[in-house]
């Protein structure tokens, strides 16, 4: 399910994203896989009764980023990875397809649903960006949650810092070496050539929505890379970047090396190709993640809807965590590259 091709449009759908990379069957027991597709399944059936019941895309892309922020499983929220200096920084945004409203903060260290935070940064500040300290004091200032900065944290993120570190690597990304630490007890034993790869490693958590009234939406969250250097913002919070809505054309929410996917632009440049390049979602998305990312190193994948409900899942890496679902139907959930 790299892509999903339609039998009815339009239609109101939530595609989901958990994070992108190598994401190896050998590495991950039946119990750890058994509980991401569980997670990624129940937010989306919950997300198929907003949109069936008419919530409008906005609103359903949040709560599924919200629900991705407290599960521990992805990079984002709780379960975030460590700075280099044994912290967590988190960046989230949010963007509105009807008039391209958006709202984003970047290294914020106490805010517990850094996506809720986005939303009022779109809603109320008269900004587009806000960061660190002074993002957290508008956030709680418009009602939202506060937790002590070690919350975010589990022994399976540090031990994945400890190995990076041990394994002299620099900033690193996610998922294999989560699922190889997650897999068993062998976890502590890197075999040769992985599972830690800073080429493959990914995560990040996202959501993009075509409502019944036909707007899209995008939200995306994460905690960035493994070993970042503090300081240090990715893809995930810059509108364009990580996470792009345009009523005219897609929503877009990616994963994946987060300075490739800057210089590529990449979010809008799937919007791009298909509102002036004249593109369909499909061809526009795969020129994006298997030609334009590739040429500045960027390994990960997207997720995007368009305006009929078209949706395309796909990544140049093993495999990303990713679901969909429409109004009223079953959710559709795959980790691997063959499903
Ligand atoms: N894109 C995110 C970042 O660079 C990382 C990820 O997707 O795992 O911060």
């Amino acid at each position: 399910m790299t892509a999903a091709f339609p039998t009815a449009l339009p239609r109101p759908v939530l595609a989901l994203h958990g994070g992108a990379g190598t994401i190896r069957r050998d590495r991950m027991s039946a119990a750890m896989e058994a509980a991401y597709r569980a997670a990624l399944t129940a937010i989306l059936a919950d997300g198929a009764r907003q949109l069936a019941r008419g919530d409008a895309a906005m609103d359903v892309a949040v709560e599924a980023v919200r629900r991705l922020e407290e599960c521990e499983l992805f990079n984002a929220g709780k379960g975030a990875v460590y700075t280099a200096d044994e912290r967590h920084e988190l960046d989230a945004s949010v963007m509105d397809g009807r008039d391209r409203a958006a709202g984003a903060v970047a290294g914020v260290t106490r805010v517990r649903n850094p996506v809720l935070a986005a939303r009022a940064v779109m809603d109320h500040s008269g900004h587009v960006l806000l960061i660190g300290p002074a993002a957290e004091t508008f956030a709680f200032d418009q009602g939202l949650e506060r937790v002590a900065p070690t919350w975010f944290g589990t022994p399976q993120r540090l031990a994945q810092l400890r190995q990076a570190r041990a394994l002299a690597q620099g900033q690193v990304l996610d998922h294999d070496g989560q699922s190889a630490m997650a897999a068993d007890a062998q976890a502590a034993a890197p075999e040769p050539g992985g599972p830690i790869d800073d080429r493959t490693k990914f995560g990040t958590v996202g959501a993009v929505v075509r409502d019944a009234a036909g707007h899209l939406a995008a939200a995306t969250s994460t905690g960035g890379m493994t070993n970042k250097r503090p300081g240090r913002v990715g893809d995930s919070p810059i509108p364009g970047a990580g996470c792009y809505a345009d009523d005219r054309s897609v929503a877009v929410s990616c994963t994946g090396t987060g300075e490739a996917f800057i210089r590529a632009a990449a979010a809008h440049e799937v919007g791009a190709l298909m509102r002036i390049g004249g593109l369909p979602l499909a061809e526009a998305c795969a020129r994006v993640v298997f030609d334009e990312l590739p040429q500045v190193g960027g390994d990960g994948g997207l997720i995007a809807v368009d305006g009929l409900g078209n949706v395309w899942l796909g990544f140049n890496t093993e495999g990303m965590y990713r679901g969909w679902v429409e109004a009223g139907g079953e959710p559709l959930v795959g980790i691997y590259r063959d499903e």
